[in-house]
Protein backbone atom coordinates (compact mmCIF):
# COMPACT_ATOMS: atom_id res chain seq x y z
CA UNK A 1 0.00 0.00 0.00
CA UNK A 2 1.47 3.65 -0.64
CA UNK A 3 0.78 6.87 0.75
CA UNK A 4 -2.54 8.02 -1.36
CA UNK A 5 -4.36 11.18 -1.72
CA UNK A 6 -7.24 9.15 -2.72
CA UNK A 7 -7.90 7.49 1.18
CA UNK A 8 -8.45 11.03 2.57
CA UNK A 9 -11.19 12.67 -0.47
CA UNK A 10 -13.85 11.57 1.98
CA UNK A 11 -12.65 14.28 4.71
CA UNK A 12 -11.32 17.14 1.96
CA UNK A 13 -14.68 16.60 0.13
CA UNK A 14 -16.63 17.92 3.35
CA UNK A 15 -14.76 21.32 2.71
CA UNK A 16 -14.19 22.15 6.35
CA UNK A 17 -12.82 25.67 7.61
CA UNK A 18 -11.97 23.46 11.08
CA UNK A 19 -10.61 20.16 11.84
CA UNK A 20 -13.27 17.30 11.74
CA UNK A 21 -14.86 16.52 14.73
CA UNK A 22 -16.69 13.37 15.84
CA UNK A 23 -17.95 13.71 19.31
CA UNK A 24 -21.08 12.00 21.39
CA UNK A 25 -21.60 9.99 24.10
CA UNK A 26 -18.84 7.23 24.95
CA UNK A 27 -22.09 5.05 25.04
CA UNK A 28 -25.59 4.71 24.10
CA UNK A 29 -27.25 4.57 27.00
CA UNK A 30 -31.28 5.19 25.96
CA UNK A 31 -33.02 6.48 23.37
CA UNK A 32 -33.32 9.61 25.06
CA UNK A 33 -29.63 9.86 26.17
CA UNK A 34 -28.76 9.57 22.69
CA UNK A 35 -31.06 12.10 21.09
CA UNK A 36 -31.03 15.01 23.81
CA UNK A 37 -27.13 14.62 23.42
CA UNK A 38 -27.47 14.90 19.18
CA UNK A 39 -29.28 17.91 19.55
CA UNK A 40 -27.37 19.60 21.64
CA UNK A 41 -24.66 18.84 19.15
CA UNK A 42 -26.68 19.78 15.98
CA UNK A 43 -25.33 23.16 15.28
CA UNK A 44 -22.28 23.17 16.48
CA UNK A 45 -18.55 21.99 14.40
CA UNK A 46 -19.58 18.47 15.02
CA UNK A 47 -19.64 16.25 12.09
CA UNK A 48 -19.81 13.01 12.99
CA UNK A 49 -21.83 11.57 15.99
CA UNK A 50 -20.19 8.86 17.60
CA UNK A 51 -21.89 6.16 20.10
CA UNK A 52 -20.22 2.58 21.28
CA UNK A 53 -23.48 0.00 20.81
CA UNK A 54 -21.27 -3.36 21.84
CA UNK A 55 -18.42 -1.90 24.50
CA UNK A 56 -14.99 -3.87 24.86
CA UNK A 57 -14.85 -3.41 28.71
CA UNK A 58 -11.47 -4.92 29.92
CA UNK A 59 -13.49 -7.03 32.84
CA UNK A 60 -16.60 -8.42 33.20
CA UNK A 61 -19.19 -7.35 34.88
CA UNK A 62 -19.51 -3.38 33.60
CA UNK A 63 -21.56 -1.72 31.07
CA UNK A 64 -21.71 -4.03 27.99
CA UNK A 65 -23.11 -1.79 25.72
CA UNK A 66 -27.12 -1.91 24.43
CA UNK A 67 -26.63 -3.81 21.18
CA UNK A 68 -28.00 -3.39 17.99
CA UNK A 69 -31.27 -1.75 19.29
CA UNK A 70 -28.70 1.42 19.83
CA UNK A 71 -28.41 1.41 15.96
CA UNK A 72 -31.67 2.55 15.36
CA UNK A 73 -31.12 5.23 18.42
CA UNK A 74 -28.11 6.49 15.72
CA UNK A 75 -30.74 6.42 12.22
CA UNK A 76 -32.85 8.65 14.44
CA UNK A 77 -30.33 10.96 14.91
CA UNK A 78 -29.55 11.17 11.25
CA UNK A 79 -33.39 11.91 10.62
CA UNK A 80 -33.52 14.33 13.62
CA UNK A 81 -30.70 16.03 13.57
CA UNK A 82 -28.81 15.67 9.97
CA UNK A 83 -25.42 14.64 11.96
CA UNK A 84 -23.68 11.52 10.21
CA UNK A 85 -23.13 8.66 12.85
CA UNK A 86 -20.31 6.80 13.96
CA UNK A 87 -20.30 3.49 15.77
CA UNK A 88 -17.31 0.81 16.78
CA UNK A 89 -17.39 -2.34 15.21
CA UNK A 90 -15.44 -5.67 16.64
CA UNK A 91 -16.50 -8.31 14.48
CA UNK A 92 -18.23 -9.44 11.32
CA UNK A 93 -21.71 -9.36 12.79
CA UNK A 94 -21.38 -5.85 14.11
CA UNK A 95 -20.18 -4.77 10.64
CA UNK A 96 -23.69 -6.24 8.99
CA UNK A 97 -25.28 -4.87 11.77
CA UNK A 98 -24.19 -1.47 11.40
CA UNK A 99 -24.38 -1.47 7.46
CA UNK A 100 -27.88 -2.59 7.48
CA UNK A 101 -28.57 0.75 9.64
CA UNK A 102 -26.35 2.72 7.24
CA UNK A 103 -24.04 4.09 9.74
CA UNK A 104 -21.68 6.57 8.17
CA UNK A 105 -18.31 6.07 9.80
CA UNK A 106 -17.11 2.85 11.40
CA UNK A 107 -14.28 2.24 13.95
CA UNK A 108 -11.94 -0.15 15.16
CA UNK A 109 -10.87 -0.32 18.58
CA UNK A 110 -7.92 -0.45 20.09
CA UNK A 111 -8.25 -3.92 21.64
CA UNK A 112 -9.69 -5.49 18.19
CA UNK A 113 -6.45 -3.86 16.10
CA UNK A 114 -3.99 -5.51 18.32
CA UNK A 115 -5.20 -8.89 16.11
CA UNK A 116 -4.78 -9.08 12.78
CA UNK A 117 -7.68 -12.63 12.93
CA UNK A 118 -10.38 -9.42 13.91
CA UNK A 119 -8.55 -6.87 11.27
CA UNK A 120 -8.97 -9.27 8.94
CA UNK A 121 -12.59 -10.76 9.71
CA UNK A 122 -13.92 -7.24 9.91
CA UNK A 123 -11.92 -6.23 6.42
CA UNK A 124 -13.73 -8.96 4.59
CA UNK A 125 -16.88 -8.25 6.05
CA UNK A 126 -16.38 -4.60 5.24
CA UNK A 127 -15.29 -5.15 1.33
CA UNK A 128 -15.47 -3.06 -1.75
CA UNK A 129 -17.59 -0.36 1.35
CA UNK A 130 -18.39 3.25 0.70
CA UNK A 131 -18.32 3.82 4.08
CA UNK A 132 -15.60 5.33 6.05
CA UNK A 133 -13.52 3.26 8.16
CA UNK A 134 -11.34 4.40 10.79
CA UNK A 135 -8.81 2.71 12.73
CA UNK A 136 -7.77 3.28 16.44
CA UNK A 137 -4.12 2.60 17.28
CA UNK A 138 -3.50 -0.83 19.18
CA UNK A 139 -3.16 -0.60 22.68
CA UNK A 140 0.38 -1.45 22.27
CA UNK A 141 3.07 0.38 21.02
CA UNK A 142 3.51 -0.49 17.69
CA UNK A 143 3.32 0.98 14.93
CA UNK A 144 2.97 -2.17 12.16
CA UNK A 145 0.34 -3.48 13.63
CA UNK A 146 -1.25 -0.24 13.21
CA UNK A 147 -0.96 0.10 9.85
CA UNK A 148 -1.01 -3.44 9.01
CA UNK A 149 -4.80 -2.97 10.37
CA UNK A 150 -5.41 -0.34 7.72
CA UNK A 151 -3.65 -2.22 4.50
CA UNK A 152 -6.07 -4.70 5.41
CA UNK A 153 -9.00 -2.44 5.02
CA UNK A 154 -7.18 -0.77 1.68
CA UNK A 155 -6.29 -4.53 0.61
CA UNK A 156 -10.14 -5.27 0.64
CA UNK A 157 -10.88 -1.98 -1.73
CA UNK A 158 -12.15 0.26 1.56
CA UNK A 159 -10.82 3.76 0.11
CA UNK A 160 -12.15 6.29 2.79
CA UNK A 161 -9.51 5.15 5.43
CA UNK A 162 -8.30 7.15 8.32
CA UNK A 163 -6.64 6.40 11.46
CA UNK A 164 -7.36 7.57 15.16
CA UNK A 165 -4.55 7.78 18.07
CA UNK A 166 -6.18 6.77 21.03
CA UNK A 167 -2.76 6.42 23.24
CA UNK A 168 -0.91 3.51 24.70
CA UNK A 169 -1.46 1.68 27.72
CA UNK A 170 1.60 1.29 30.47
CA UNK A 171 2.06 -0.53 32.96
CA UNK A 172 3.11 1.87 35.10
CA UNK A 173 1.21 4.70 36.14
CA UNK A 174 1.01 8.48 34.75
CA UNK A 175 -0.89 11.44 34.08
CA UNK A 176 -2.83 9.81 31.20
CA UNK A 177 -5.10 7.09 31.22
CA UNK A 178 -3.19 6.09 27.79
CA UNK A 179 0.23 7.87 27.48
CA UNK A 180 0.36 9.76 23.64
CA UNK A 181 3.69 8.66 22.64
CA UNK A 182 3.72 11.40 20.01
CA UNK A 183 6.99 9.91 18.19
CA UNK A 184 4.96 6.79 17.22
CA UNK A 185 1.73 8.93 15.65
CA UNK A 186 4.37 11.52 14.02
CA UNK A 187 5.94 8.28 12.30
CA UNK A 188 2.73 7.12 11.33
CA UNK A 189 2.21 10.66 9.15
CA UNK A 190 5.57 10.68 7.75
CA UNK A 191 4.72 7.05 6.39
CA UNK A 192 1.33 8.10 5.04
CA UNK A 193 1.13 11.95 5.32
CA UNK A 194 -2.13 11.32 3.30
CA UNK A 195 -4.15 9.44 5.78
CA UNK A 196 -6.41 11.35 7.72
CA UNK A 197 -4.92 11.33 11.45
CA UNK A 198 -7.76 12.13 14.21
CA UNK A 199 -6.91 12.27 17.87
CA UNK A 200 -9.13 11.10 20.17
CA UNK A 201 -7.81 13.26 23.96
CA UNK A 202 -10.49 11.62 25.86
CA UNK A 203 -9.25 7.79 25.94
CA UNK A 204 -5.27 9.24 25.94
CA UNK A 205 -6.04 11.65 29.20
CA UNK A 206 -9.02 9.65 30.63
CA UNK A 207 -9.83 12.84 32.46
CA UNK A 208 -11.60 16.14 30.62
CA UNK A 209 -9.43 18.58 32.59
CA UNK A 210 -6.61 18.03 30.00
CA UNK A 211 -8.51 17.52 26.75
CA UNK A 212 -7.65 21.45 25.56
CA UNK A 213 -3.97 20.50 25.68
CA UNK A 214 -3.66 17.39 23.74
CA UNK A 215 -6.04 18.38 21.24
CA UNK A 216 -4.14 21.51 21.22
CA UNK A 217 -0.77 19.64 20.41
CA UNK A 218 -2.09 16.95 18.62
CA UNK A 219 -3.13 19.91 16.01
CA UNK A 220 -0.29 21.45 16.05
CA UNK A 221 1.25 18.52 14.85
CA UNK A 222 -1.20 18.74 12.30
CA UNK A 223 -3.95 16.13 13.05
CA UNK A 224 -6.96 16.53 10.72
CA UNK A 225 -9.47 15.82 13.27
CA UNK A 226 -10.79 15.41 16.91
CA UNK A 227 -12.73 12.50 18.40
CA UNK A 228 -13.89 13.44 21.65
CA UNK A 229 -16.55 11.88 24.24
CA UNK A 230 -19.40 14.08 25.07
CA UNK A 231 -22.47 13.69 27.24
CA UNK A 232 -24.95 16.05 29.19
CA UNK A 233 -24.60 14.73 32.14
CA UNK A 234 -20.98 13.09 31.98
CA UNK A 235 -20.52 12.08 36.04
CA UNK A 236 -23.25 9.99 35.60
CA UNK A 237 -22.59 8.24 32.13
CA UNK A 238 -22.83 4.64 32.29
CA UNK A 239 -18.86 3.80 30.94
CA UNK A 240 -16.10 6.67 31.36
CA UNK A 241 -17.12 8.96 33.25
CA UNK A 242 -14.70 11.10 34.09
CA UNK A 243 -13.56 12.22 30.40
CA UNK A 244 -16.42 12.99 29.13
CA UNK A 245 -17.29 16.73 28.56
CA UNK A 246 -20.72 18.41 28.11
CA UNK A 247 -21.88 19.70 24.44
CA UNK A 248 -21.08 23.41 25.95
CA UNK A 249 -17.76 22.48 26.89
CA UNK A 250 -17.27 21.19 23.59
CA UNK A 251 -18.13 24.28 21.89
CA UNK A 252 -15.73 26.14 23.86
CA UNK A 253 -13.04 23.94 23.02
CA UNK A 254 -13.48 24.27 19.55
CA UNK A 255 -13.52 27.96 20.02
CA UNK A 256 -10.28 28.11 21.80
CA UNK A 257 -7.74 25.52 20.15
CA UNK A 258 -5.40 27.71 17.76
CA UNK A 259 -6.75 26.18 14.56
CA UNK A 260 -3.70 26.78 11.91
CA UNK A 261 -4.96 27.40 8.40
CA UNK A 262 -3.32 26.31 5.39
CA UNK A 263 -4.54 29.55 3.33
CA UNK A 264 -1.34 31.37 2.13
CA UNK A 265 2.27 30.92 1.81
CA UNK A 266 2.93 32.62 5.10
CA UNK A 267 -0.28 30.59 7.14
CA UNK A 268 1.96 27.55 5.43
CA UNK A 269 4.79 28.56 6.80
CA UNK A 270 3.45 29.34 10.30
CA UNK A 271 1.81 26.09 10.34
CA UNK A 272 5.14 24.22 9.39
CA UNK A 273 7.08 25.83 12.07
CA UNK A 274 4.68 25.04 14.87
CA UNK A 275 4.59 21.54 13.89
CA UNK A 276 8.30 21.03 14.10
CA UNK A 277 8.36 23.23 17.24
CA UNK A 278 5.18 20.88 18.55
CA UNK A 279 8.00 18.12 17.64
CA UNK A 280 10.59 19.48 19.56
CA UNK A 281 8.68 19.86 22.36
CA UNK A 282 7.73 16.33 22.90
CA UNK A 283 11.30 15.23 22.54
CA UNK A 284 12.19 17.57 25.12
CA UNK A 285 9.78 16.27 27.62
CA UNK A 286 11.20 12.59 26.62
CA UNK A 287 14.35 13.70 27.12
CA UNK A 288 14.14 15.20 30.90
CA UNK A 289 11.71 11.59 31.50
CA UNK A 290 14.77 9.90 30.32
CA UNK A 291 17.04 11.68 32.38
CA UNK A 292 15.09 11.59 35.30
CA UNK A 293 14.85 7.76 35.45
CA UNK A 294 18.46 7.82 34.55
CA UNK A 295 19.26 9.53 38.21
CA UNK A 296 16.70 7.37 39.72
CA UNK A 297 18.84 4.44 38.69
CA UNK A 298 21.99 6.52 40.09
CA UNK A 299 20.32 6.63 43.05
CA UNK A 300 19.57 2.57 43.38
CA UNK A 301 23.65 2.04 43.04
CA UNK A 302 24.39 5.30 45.07
CA UNK A 303 22.46 2.84 47.43
CA UNK A 304 24.23 -0.18 46.76
CA UNK A 305 27.63 1.64 46.98
CA UNK A 306 26.99 3.31 50.34
CA UNK A 307 25.75 -0.45 51.60
CA UNK A 308 29.43 -2.27 50.29
CA UNK A 309 31.22 1.08 51.21
CA UNK A 310 32.79 1.94 47.42
CA UNK A 311 33.39 4.83 46.32
CA UNK A 312 31.26 7.08 44.04
CA UNK A 313 33.52 7.70 40.91
CA UNK A 314 34.77 4.75 39.10
CA UNK A 315 36.97 6.37 36.58
CA UNK A 316 37.10 3.05 34.42
CA UNK A 317 33.63 2.76 34.40
CA UNK A 318 32.72 6.51 33.47
CA UNK A 319 35.80 6.15 30.41
CA UNK A 320 34.40 3.07 28.87
CA UNK A 321 30.29 5.34 28.72
CA UNK A 322 32.46 8.05 27.00
CA UNK A 323 33.72 6.52 24.38
CA UNK A 324 30.60 4.19 23.66
CA UNK A 325 28.49 7.15 23.32
CA UNK A 326 30.52 9.86 21.55
CA UNK A 327 30.61 7.19 18.65
CA UNK A 328 27.20 6.82 18.72
CA UNK A 329 26.97 10.05 18.92
CA UNK A 330 28.94 10.37 16.21
CA UNK A 331 26.86 8.06 14.31
CA UNK A 332 23.77 10.61 14.83
CA UNK A 333 25.52 13.57 13.59
CA UNK A 334 26.43 14.78 17.01
CA UNK A 335 30.15 16.58 17.42
CA UNK A 336 32.36 14.99 20.29
CA UNK A 337 32.69 18.12 21.77
CA UNK A 338 28.79 18.41 22.07
CA UNK A 339 28.70 14.42 23.47
CA UNK A 340 32.19 15.42 25.94
CA UNK A 341 30.04 18.65 27.16
CA UNK A 342 26.62 16.60 27.77
CA UNK A 343 27.87 13.83 29.43
CA UNK A 344 30.13 15.55 31.93
CA UNK A 345 26.97 17.30 33.20
CA UNK A 346 25.08 14.27 33.44
CA UNK A 347 27.80 12.57 35.37
CA UNK A 348 27.91 15.22 37.50
CA UNK A 349 24.27 15.56 38.62
CA UNK A 350 24.60 11.55 38.73
CA UNK A 351 27.87 12.26 41.55
CA UNK A 352 25.54 14.64 43.16
CA UNK A 353 22.75 12.36 44.20
CA UNK A 354 25.31 9.57 45.34
CA UNK A 355 27.05 11.80 47.31
CA UNK A 356 23.94 13.09 48.82
CA UNK A 357 22.38 9.35 49.55
CA UNK A 358 26.27 8.30 50.67
CA UNK A 359 26.25 11.58 52.80
CA UNK A 360 23.06 10.68 54.41
C1 LIG B 1 -14.30 4.20 22.66
O1 LIG B 1 -14.00 4.96 21.71
O2 LIG B 1 -15.27 4.35 23.39
C2 LIG B 1 -13.37 3.09 22.97
C3 LIG B 1 -13.79 1.97 23.53
O3 LIG B 1 -12.11 3.39 22.68
P1 LIG B 1 -10.74 2.54 22.62
O4 LIG B 1 -10.96 1.44 21.62
O5 LIG B 1 -9.78 3.57 22.17
O6 LIG B 1 -10.47 2.04 24.00
MN1 LIG C 1 -14.98 5.47 25.89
Amino acid sequence: MENSKEMRTWLDDLGLDHPLVIAGPCSAETEEQVLKIAHELKDTDVNYYRAGIWKPRTRPGNFEGVGALGLKWLQKVKEETGLKTATEVANKAHVELALEHDIDLLWIGARSAVSPFIMQEIADALEGTDKVVLVKNPINPDLSLWLGGIERLYTAGIRKLGAIHRGFSTYEKTKYRNIPEWQLAIEFQNKFPDLPLISDPSHITGNREMIFDVSQTALDLNFDGLMIETHFDPDNAWSDAAQQVTPSKLVQIMRDLKIRKEDDSEAAYTKELSNLRAQIDVIDSQLIESLGKRMKISDAIGKLKKEKNVAVLQSNRWNQILGAMILEGESKGLSEEFVLRMFKAIHQESINHQEKILNQ
